[in-house]
């Protein structure tokens, strides 16, 4: 695109060029079309202020006209006269036509008229310039065109009078018909040349802005529509074409110029990131954006105050102020700056070629008229490059950091995996030292479990053991004692008799002397059995009392119901009839009875003591036997 661009721009300052070896005679008017003398013109002669005089008084009057030295005259707020003399050969053909050119079509009004000295008098008024509708002027043109009205060999005088608030340039030409028509045509060619460039350039970037959505496009476009508003404004176009009847067109000239300043500012700013590199580069630039941003203002609001705007010292400081930033910029390594110093330093020359044109130090052609035109185009051109250039390098630039961000994601996804693999490891090591940790606990606590169990059993086997009687497995005497004074008391409570039977196996010695002491053991086992089957109620208490000798309590029965009971027991083990060998063993028991009163306040002890006496009897009366004691004594309860 950009070698592109070189080409079409290449091509068109040769086209702009070759059309432009066309001088115009301004200092000297004596312009005679392609070589013939057909209208000689003199001198021109000035005279500034004079501003409410008529073309009489300036005919007449003495006033000290002075030559015309360069087509510039910078500021004349008075306004300026004009004038030269003009004579037509008296060969010439009668036919021709005579146009005299102002290719500065920014004044605000030109007011031409021809004094014929011979027969003393004036031609008709003519006025041109851009307060002044275009139907009220002699000829459509984009220059301020007024007809020479001069017969063959007559002499007359041509008076002008110019006012206008900008810059009072006067580059004139005068051309018979077909040089007018063919300057005309030199004129309408650049122009429509820099139109058709810069059109080109504007779509280019306008397409640009709406791919990449880039305001430095945008702006840039914005910039070039200033520049072509200006180019519209001063060359007569718009004038001619785009407002001839518009009042405020008056004001375009100084609001596309003002435009030209502000805008490019605004383009730059995002273009070449001017706020990031701060200092005074971002200083000038924010205030000279102010400064022009106030001057469109006033134009468009208040124009009589732009007189104090000093726009003209101001254009120069911009300048030279934005041409140091731009190369400081440069200096400072901002990538676009080079190419942006190069464009603006184009459009400078151009300028400047074009004022020195006009101060009459260059000549004054096509090419320095409308040089500023082909330094704007120029600068556009290399601008154009410098965005395509920084797509360029922007486009890299993304490749790079896609690259470098696909490289670090990479690293993180390598990072994050084994950072996730160093997790799990810790994971499972954690579960598998939970696992063993549970299982060691669970071990624990069954062996703790089964210790307890086995000590349990061990206890309750102790217990068992330590109430139990080893031989009989009846209760011991140890229990019974506890077990007797726990009944007495529930006894005395409920206010139940409480019986006691003592049984002592008779002539057991004898058993043992005769079948051996452990058929005794036997013997003592079927004697136990027996009497565990006659104590069977909740609350009976069978025990082995000591030796051969048994007790038995029995809560509720009186001392009848124990005698009863006695009797049975007794029956029961005189039928047990053990064998041994071939013998049948006769094995006999004797009973002692006491019951408890549960009115008398009797001790354990007395109870058994009674029940033994009763034994004793029963002994004594012949064994075999129950015997049941004496109700037992009401004695006075002790403390035990
Ligand atoms: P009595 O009719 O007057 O009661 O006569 P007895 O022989 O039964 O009385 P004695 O008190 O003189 O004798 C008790 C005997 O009981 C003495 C002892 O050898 C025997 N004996 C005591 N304990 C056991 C024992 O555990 N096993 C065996 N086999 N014999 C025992
Ligand atoms: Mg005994
Ligand atoms: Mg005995």
């Amino acid at each position: 695109m950009r070698s592109r661009l070189l080409l079409l721009f290449c091509l068109l300052s040769a086209l702009i060029v070759s059309i432009s070896n066309q001088a115009i005679a301004a200092i000297s008017p004596g312009v005679v079309h392609e070589g013939r003398a057909a209208l000689k013109a003199g001198t021109i002669e000035w005279v500034p202020g004079h501003r409410d005089a008529d073309f009489e008084t300036a005919h007449y009057a003495n006033w000290s006209w002075q030559p015309l030295q360069k087509p510039n005259l910078g500021k004349q707020k008075e306004g300026v006269w004009l004038r030269f003399a003009v004579d037509r050969d008296s060969d010439s053909a009668s036919d021709e036509r005579w146009f005299l050119s102002l290719k500065w079509p920014v004044l605000d009004e030109v007011q031409v008229r021809l004094f014929f000295p011979a027969e003393n008098e004036w031609g008709p008024l003519m006025r041109a310039g851009d307060h002044v509708p275009m139907r009220e002027q002699p000829v459509a043109d984009l220059n301020l065109v007024f007809p020479l009205e001069v017969k063959a060999g007559e002499h007359a005088v041509v008076y002008m009078h110019l006012q206008t608030w900008g810059m009072m340039a006067v580059p004139l030409v005068i051309s018979d018909e077909p040089g007018f028509v063919a300057g005309k045509i030199k004129d309408v060619a650049m122009i429509s040349l820099f139109f058709g460039g810069m059109l080109v350039i504007l779509l280019y970037n306008s397409s640009l802005f709406v791919f990449t959505r880039d305001l430095s496009y945008l702006l840039y476009v914005v910039y070039l529509l200033s520049a072509l508003f200006y180019v519209v404004a001063i060359t007569g176009f718009g004038q001619l074409f785009l407002w001839p009847e518009t009042p405020i067109a008056r004001r375009f000239y100084g609001l596309s110029a003002a435009l030209c300043f502000f805008t490019p500012l605004v383009f730059a700013t995002r273009f070449l990131s001017i706020r990031r590199y701060g200092g005074w580069v971002w200083l000038v630039t924010w205030v000279l954006m102010v400064y022009w941003a106030t001057a469109i203002m006033l134009i468009l609001l208040a124009p009589t105050l732009t007189r104090y705007l000093a726009s003209e010292a101001m254009a120069l400081v911009h300048c030279v102020l934005t041409m140091a930033a731009v190369i400081s910029l440069w200096i400072r390594g901002n990538p676009s700056a080079r190419l942006f110093a190069i464009a603006w330093s184009t459009l400078l020359i151009a300028t400047i070629a074009h004022l020195l044109a006009l101060e009459g130090v260059l000549p004054l052609n096509t090419l320095t008229l409308y040089g500023q035109l082909i330094g704007m185009f120029a600068e556009f051109v290399l601008l154009s490059m410098a965005l395509a250039q920084r797509i360029n390098v922007e486009r890299e630039r993304r490749i790079l950091a896609q690259q470098s961000v696909l490289h670090a994601s990479e690293a993180l996804a390598i990072e994050r995996e084994s950072r996730l693999q160093a997790q799990q490891q810790a994971l499972d090591v954690q579960m598998r030292a939970n696992e063993a940790l549970e299982a060691r606990v669970y071990e624990r606590t069954r062996a703790l479990e089964d210790a307890k169990r086995g000590l349990e059993m061990v206890n309750e086997q102790l217990t068992r053991l330590s109430i139990t009687d080893a031989l009989t497995q009846l209760s011991n005497r140890g229990h019974f004692d506890v077990m007797i004074d726990e009944e007495i008391r529930r006894a005395r409570r409920i206010e139940m008799p409480l019986s006691v039977l003592l049984l002592d196996i008779d002539h057991f010695k004898r058993v043992n002397d005769t079948y051996g002491h452990p058929f005794g053991d036997e013997c003592l086992r079927l004697v136990a059995d027996t009497l565990k089957q006659h104590g069977q109620r909740a609350g009976d208490v069978v025990a082995r009392y000591g030796g051969e000798e048994f007790v038995i309590a029995l809560p509720g029965m009186d001392a009848t119901q124990a005698a009863e009971q006695a009797e049975r027991i007794r029956a029961a083990v005189a039928a047990l009839e053990p064998r041994c060998g071939e013998d049948r063993l006769q094995l006999t028991i004797s009973i002692g009875v006491a019951t408890l009163d549960p009115a008398a306040q009797s001790t354990p002890a007395q109870l058994l003591a009674a029940a033994d006496a009763a034994l004793y009897r029963a002994k004594h009366n012949g064994r075999n036997q129950v015997v049941v004691a004496e109700p037992l004594q009401v004695i006075e309860r002790s403390d035990d």
